[in-house]
């Protein structure tokens, strides 16, 4: 066993058990529409929560005047302005600044978390200078940007249901965040009402639409992945409310958290989920995401290791450390072009400490990157497809093929944001491959997926415009 033949049937088994034909892309295609459904339908429905975002209006591009806007969900959080000068005037004037949150307020009390974004909050507002004021007799509003789970019940208020990426303030749980913040805010003597709380996903969607009203989705891939759209509000089976005037409404999809049995879940993946921090949730994330992808590949290196001497007698200690090859690691490798793969041999070196590995190695490790990678992206894409199926902007009914009034047929905008979208060309490629295959050809010419960067902040202080209480 312990020989060069063992190494290549590992490799062959992953690969068999992570392809991903087509037809069973579709079949995925058509779980995800199905699970839409179910969680549109009632509460608890289905993995995917389908969270009713209130957001029921996006900005056109008509907006005006000064809004400010909050990005919190990571390990930094932005403050940032915009002047609004309407069609003509677009984003007149805009500032921001990045500030870290302290580890210890990570895993602190919910004041005093608040209270140090407050304060950061009302230095960048005393900074405010020329070419920058609201629209006369108006207070200054702000949307606040939130990437944890909250549930909302209103535009402007939501409790947080619970933490994630390295966030534990327990006595945070089941508060309103936006009371929690307009606390603070008021202790810091800012004059600022909060009128709208999204998530990032949500942000990246308004932020992508002020500039194009055929933005209907927007996916982040970054560390973790969600997605959100819009959605009919009649569809929208468990909301009770009023129905809105434009007759949608933003749906929070929370899809990492999307299962089916067809999804193709290896005994790596089984060992990642198991040895998490939240075993059994965010099952579609662990298999795309950032976070994870590169400690597959480490655990598919670590069995090859341990049963064939793929590094030596000995196995390289590194590899039994969780996330040591992370996943900018597999992009660069996996992007190598030279004859000896000279990239993939250092990061060996730097990353896991293994040195002077022959080629026919450092061919194996690429092929890993690959295969992680496209079964990643193609779930992604598979996604994708489901949500444009779902909206009817798939091509495949008699919806999509309803033309606008020009006479053409509609164009749809995926935006995508986040790390892992923007920095990895491969997992790119093999995403929009997997669009077009599962499109076809003539339906895939008026579908385009974007990379819209950072709109996740500047979004919500769109978004405060769009609902401000002054409209
Ligand atoms: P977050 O998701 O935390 O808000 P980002 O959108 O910036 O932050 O995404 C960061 C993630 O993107 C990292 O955790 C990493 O997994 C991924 N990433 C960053 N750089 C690269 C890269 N060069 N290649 C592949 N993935 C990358
Ligand atoms: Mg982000």
């Amino acid at each position: 066993r312990k020989n060069w033949n063992h190494t290549l049937s590992i490799l062959q088994e992953f690969q068999i058990e992570s392809s991903l034909s087509i037809s069973r892309l579709r079949q995925i295609v058509d779980a995800m529409t199905v699970e839409m459904h179910a969680g549109l339908a009632s509460e608890g429905g289905s993995k995917l929560r389908m969270l009713l975002s209130y957001v029921d209006n996006l900005p056109t591009g008509d907006e005006q005047g000064l809004y400010y806007g909050l990005d919190l969900g990571g390990t930094n959080f932005r403050v940032l302005r915009v002047q609004l000068g309407g069609k003509e005037g677009r984003v007149i004037k805009q500032e921001y600044e990045e500030v870290p949150i302290p580890p210890q307020l990570m895993v602190g009390t919910n004041e005093e978390l608040f209270d140090y974004i407050a304060t950061k909050l009302a230095h960048f507002v005393e900074k405010e200078g020329d070419g920058f004021h609201p629209r006369p007799g108006q207070d200054r509003e702000l949307g606040f940007t939130f990437s944890f789970p909250v549930k909302q019940l209103s535009i402007d208020s939501g409790c947080l249901l619970k933490w994630t990426k390295g966030f534990a303030i327990s006595d945070g749980i089941g508060k309103d965040v936006v009371q929690s913040l307009q606390e603070a805010m008021k202790k810091q003597g800012v004059n600022m009402r909060v009128a709208a709380l999204v998530n990032d996903t949500v942000g990246t969607l308004a932020g992508a639409r002020y500039w194009n009203e055929d933005v209907m989705m927007a996916v982040i891939l970054g560390t973790g992945t969600n997605a959100c759209y819009v959605e009919r509000a009649e569809a929208i089976t468990k909301y009770q409310g009023e129905t809105p005037k434009s007759g949608t409404m933003v749906i929070n999809m929370e899809w990492g958290n999307f299962w089916s049995s067809l999804l193709p879940k290896t005994s790596y993946d089984e060992d990642l989920d198991s040895e998490s921090l939240n075993p059994g949730e965010q099952g579609f994330e662990k298999l795309i995401s950032g976070m994870y992808l590169g400690d597959i590949v480490r655990r598919v290196l670590l069995r090859m290791s341990e049963e064939s001497f793929l590094f030596g007698t000995e196995v390289p200690p590194s590899l039994f450390k969780q996330f040591v090859l992370r996943t900018p690691d597999l992009s660069k490798m996996h992007q190598d072009e030279s004859s000896d793969l000279r990239e993939v041999g250092r990061i060996l070196k730097h990353a896991l400490g293994i040195a002077n590995t022959p080629l026919k190695v450092r061919k194996i490790v690429v092929e890993l990157c690959d295969l992680v990678t496209e079964r990643g992206a193609k779930l992604c894409g598979a996604g994708i497809v489901g949500v444009l199926k779902k909206i009817g902007r798939d091509g495949s009914t008699a919806g999509s093929r309803a033309k606008s009034e020009s006479g053409r047929a509609k164009k749809t905008v995926v935006a995508m944001d986040g790390g892992l979208y923007e920095h990895y060309p491969n997992f790119r490629r093999y995403l929009k491959e997997t669009v077009e295959d599962l499109l076809g050809e003539e339906a895939y010419a008026n579908v385009s997926v974007e990379l819209s960067k950072d709109g996740s902040g500047i979004g919500a202080a769109l978004l405060a415009a769009s609902h401000s209480k002054y409209n």
